[in-house]
């Protein structure tokens, strides 16, 4: 964990000083912040439009371990969880707060290292870090995230949108940031018996990228602004395709088909499968923390997106009673079922 030869005890600054430290050049950008960090609560000024709202808390040893994940990259990952939800909207994420709990085994170095990575993402999606709480606590890390963004009413995207015969269409390629936690945990098995072993990361990092340093797709939002195409109902993929396609299906009062042989796989994704012995399907299917976006679009839509490199079209929407099935390529209807990532009933 610990990069830095340096460990400044977090006592040595305080709960206030540690604030002051980390807090010290932040500058907020977005023309509706009216008061960041620094009083008792952060003013915001949307005028017409609506606000979306999103939290997400992160706790050392069930979201993340510090063995294999760099803090920067942590802090990183933390805010776009955040992002992908906004994005997922169909809004555009103008401020965060961020909220810590921290046990004394992490130093002032290591929270810097943190806050590195929040404030390069905050950076990189012009978002301001507008305020927060810190706390201490008894075990781990616990980050916790609130993102707000802004959308014209008639901009926002629903779960509950999707009609009969549409495009079912994802963002990007799936099960990578499974098959790169699996990487990454096999390698720190690998270093707990022996640690002078290097770890054997080569041709894989585009999964590694994928689970280390995700990107919310704020690019694909603003692909398909330009293609004029609004989305009848949009997700975030955080718990695997099934479970989110079953999230639209509930709440749009409809069923799908989902081809098997369109669903977007990587060249790395697949590889890396077949060293462990596993369908890279089911990493898509039921993996998680891809944050690439599910939405669908009317079918009179389809010229507009059919070339985007970004967005594939993997299946269509059907009647409520025909329920959400996968057609594999024998043709076979197989139900699909939300093995989600549920932490709360496995493990
Ligand atoms: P309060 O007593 O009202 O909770 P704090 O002393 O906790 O105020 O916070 C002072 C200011 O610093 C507030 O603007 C708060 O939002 C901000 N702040 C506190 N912790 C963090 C943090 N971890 N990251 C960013 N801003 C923070
Ligand atoms: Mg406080």
């Amino acid at each position: 964990m610990d990069n830095n030869t340096k460990h400044t005890e977090l006592s040595t600054l305080g709960e206030f000083g540690l604030i002051d430290h980390l807090t010290k050049n932040v500058k907020t950008q977005q023309k509706s912040t009216i008061k960041g960090i620094g009083d008792d609560a952060a003013v915001l000024n949307f005028e017409k439009n609506q606000i979306v709202m999103t939290t997400d808390i992160l706790t050392e040893g069930i979201h993340f371990n510090l063995m294999y994940v760099p803090l920067k990259y942590l802090g990183y990952k933390s805010v776009m969880v955040n992002l992908s939800d906004v994005f997922a909207m169909n809004a555009q994420p103008r401020q965060i707060t961020v909220s810590l709990a921290i046990s004394n085994k992490f130093s002032v170095e290591n929270i810097e290292e943190l806050y590195e990575g929040i404030r390069l993402a905050c950076e990189k999606y012009g978002v301001d870090l507008v305020g927060g709480d810190t706390t201490s606590s008894m075990s781990g890390l616990v980050i916790s995230i609130t993102a707000i963004g802004e959308a014209k009413k008639d901009d926002l995207t629903y779960r509950s949108g999707a009609k009969l015969n549409d495009l079912v269409c994802v963002s990007g390629d799936l099960g990578g940031a499974y098959l790169g936690l699996q990487l990454l945990e096999r390698e720190n098995e690998v270093f707990k018996v022996n640690p002078k072993e290097q770890p054997k990361l080569d041709g894989y990092d585009y999964i590694l990228q994928r689970q280390l340093r995700p990107e919310a797709r704020g690019d694909v939002i603003n692909a398909l602004k330009k293609l004029e195409v609004k989305p009848t109902s949009m997700i975030d993929i955080s718990d695997g395709l099934s479970s989110e396609i079953l999230h639209i299906c509930k709440n749009s009062k409809v069923g799908c088909d989902i081809y098997e042989d369109k669903i977007p796989l990587d060249y790395q994704t697949k590889k890396f499968a077949e060293e462990l012995s596993i369908n890279p399907l089911v990493a898509a299917l039921n993996g998680g923390e891809d944050y690439e976006l599910l939405f669908t679009v009317s079918i009179s839509d389809h010229d507009k997106i059919k070339n985007d490199p970004d967005i594939t079209i993997i299946g269509h929407i059907t009647e409520e009673r025909e329920g959400a099935n996968l057609v594999t390529g024998a043709g076979t209807t197989i139900p699909l079922q939300a093995q989600g990532w549920n932490q709360l009933s496995k493990k």
